[in-house]
């Protein structure tokens, strides 16, 4: 699976990344521009451009993303909690429309986010 954006670029391998976790349907690596002590974000392997374009097909893929989130939180001994965020669109501040989840964690974070 590919798409044109860096994260395709990314699964391909084409360009590096600090890779912490890979299988069949998703990879996670660090944020290149990390905005708490651990920043990780978990990409599917298929190429959805945002969450808002999920279908119901991608159900059992969205709780394996959400399930390989956890598994990398507990992996960083984020035992005092974390932030799992999805940014949609230019008004959720999305940037690679390549569907992500952040995982910060490490600091605590402020209510609401900006
Ligand atoms: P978004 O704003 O779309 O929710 O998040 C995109 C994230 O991807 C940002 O936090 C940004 O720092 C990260 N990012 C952008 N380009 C690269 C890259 O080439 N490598 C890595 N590791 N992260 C990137």
């Amino acid at each position: 699976m590919s798409s044109d954006t860096v994260f395709g670029r990314i699964i391909r391998k084409e360009i590096p990344a600090t890779i912490v976790h890979e299988d069949e349907h998703c990879l996670v690596i660090q944020d290149i521009n990390p905005q708490a002590p651990v920043h990780l974000l978990v990409i599917p392997k298929e190429p959805i451009p945002r969450i808002s374009e999920a279908q119901p097909e991608h159900q059992a893929l969205l709780g394996h993303l959400l399930l390989t989130a956890k598994q990398v939180a507990q992996a960083h001994n984020l035992t005092q909690g974390y932030r799992l965020v999805i940014n949609d669109g230019p008004q959720g501040g999305q940037t690679v429309y390549h569907l992500h989840i952040h995982v910060l964690g490490g600091r605590e974070m402020g209510w609401p986010p900006g």
